[in-house]
């Protein structure tokens, strides 16, 4: 047989496996065990009859064109509703030139990526953020430095400190990722105050912003701050990007990145070698889902559906954790993050102990944390898991956490 080693190149084995993904791999199909550990949507909220039926009108009424290859940037129809829904919606106001479609956001984070970083570059990112964001960043040979988060986001105060701390090598800071509503993993949301500091702060170090949110459209508190960054922005700093995973269904493969032309003229020419465009049917399936109010529909059914598992998952906490363990309390996004302040806990070298012996898994805080920390903390999920499921994991997890 070939000893492949050879042949892998520096960057692919340099990278880790994503810890979620061999997790969830471990435990899918094993009933007894509760997990928190997924970040899916719930699929009784998939709309199935009406993307079936949509699927079909979409093929009748484009034909070919549902099915042919199309352009790299994305179709300008679509381009043209998406343009109408994030100002209804975020109050972006993009024509269809300032937007460009991207397989998932996952690839609006790797188009970035390419675009923007080169290796030894440093990207500055919340502490925790989303993993997959990280790597992302990390594969394309970015240095990443964490700025610690608290209830009310990054705090920016750590960040300008950071920022001096550099000094002439604040010219290697790319841009800084921010998720700013519902934050993956911690649950957090950026208040006004931030949102303006983060802007000056942008400003004033001439950086770029990556505003990545895929949670705000579904809120579970009337009035909560939820601003989009970009349209605060008055000087093209942010790029902002989303995606239809969250509020019609991931598997399509859909998401969108907005930023001045210039900028989505360079993710245009790097998308032509990445995938040469995302999906032709799956376009023209969300557009048809924005125009016929089918995305609202969900986003209506969904706020209520999640709010209670959300408050099924903090009451559950509140009556079983002890109090030296902190946890967020979410307004948007689909997870809890908890902060175990229990000498030596260590969530990744209990994981195992909690999935064979209490039958409930969790995602480790650890590799969220740029720069190694967190060790204590965890990630839960409560848009997957039944009411049910909840109460009955958070009870075994507050057993865990006592017992060890
Ligand atoms: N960014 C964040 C913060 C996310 O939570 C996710 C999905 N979990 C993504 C990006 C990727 O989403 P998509 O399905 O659009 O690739």
């Amino acid at each position: 047989m070939v000893d492949y080693s050879r042949f892998i190149s520096k960057v692919a084995s340099n990278i880790k496996a994503s810890e979620i993904r061999e997790l969830l791999a471990i435990i899918r199909g094993r009933k007894d065990v509760i997990s928190f550990a997924g970040g899916i949507p719930d699929p009784a909220l998939f709309p199935r009859k009406e993307l079936a039926k949509i699927a079909g009108v979409v093929i009748e009424k484009y034909g070919d064109n549902a099915l042919q290859y199309s352009e790299t940037k994305g179709i300008i129809e679509v381009r043209e509703t998406l343009s109408d829904f994030l100002a209804r919606k975020r109050e972006i106001h993009a024509d269809a030139e300032d937007i460009i479609i991207t397989s998932g956001s996952q690839s609006a984070l790797d188009i970035v990526s390419r675009t923007l970083i080169d290796p030894g570059d440093i990207v500055i990112t919340e502490s925790p953020s989303y993993l997959a964001a990280l790597g992302a960043f990390k594969m394309n040979g970015a240095k990443l430095i964490g700025v610690k988060i608290d209830e009310n986001g990054m705090r920016t105060e750590l960040l300008e400190e950071k920022l001096k701390q550099l000094g002439d090598d604040v010219k290697k800071v790319k841009f800084i990722y921010v998720i700013p509503v519902g934050q993956n993993p911690a649950g957090t949301t950026m208040n006004k105050e931030r949102k303006k500091h983060l802007l000056e702060i942008a400003s004033k170090y001439d950086l770029l912003i990556l505003e990545d949110d895929p949670y705000s459209y579904i809120i579970y508190e009337e009035g909560a701050e939820t601003a989009s960054l970009k349209s605060l922005d008055k000087e093209g700093r942010v790029i902002y990007m989303s995606t239809v995973s969250k509020i019609l269904a991931p598997g399509l493969r859909i998401g969108w990145i907005v930023a001045e032309k210039e900028l989505i003229r360079r993710f245009e020419i790097v998308k032509q070698y990445v995938d040469l465009h995302s999906p032709t049917l799956n376009q023209f399936i969300v557009a048809e889902a924005i125009k016929t109010g089918l995305i609202d529909d969900v986003v209506q059914k969904a706020m209520p559906y999640y709010k209670a598992k959300r408050n099924t998952m903090l009451e559950a906490i509140k009556e079983n954790f002890p109090d030296y363990v902190w946890y967020s309390k979410p307004i948007g996004g689909l997870f809890v993050f908890a902060y175990v302040y229990k000498n030596g806990f260590d969530a990744g070298g209990l994981l195992e102990k909690a999935v064979k012996q209490y039958k409930v898994a969790y995602v480790p805080g650890g590799s969220f944390h740029p720069e190694g920390d967190g060790v204590n903390s965890m990630r839960l999920n409560f848009s997957y898991p039944t009411h049910e499921q909840i109460r009955e994991g958070i009870a075994r997890l507050a057993k865990l956490i006592r017992e060890s």
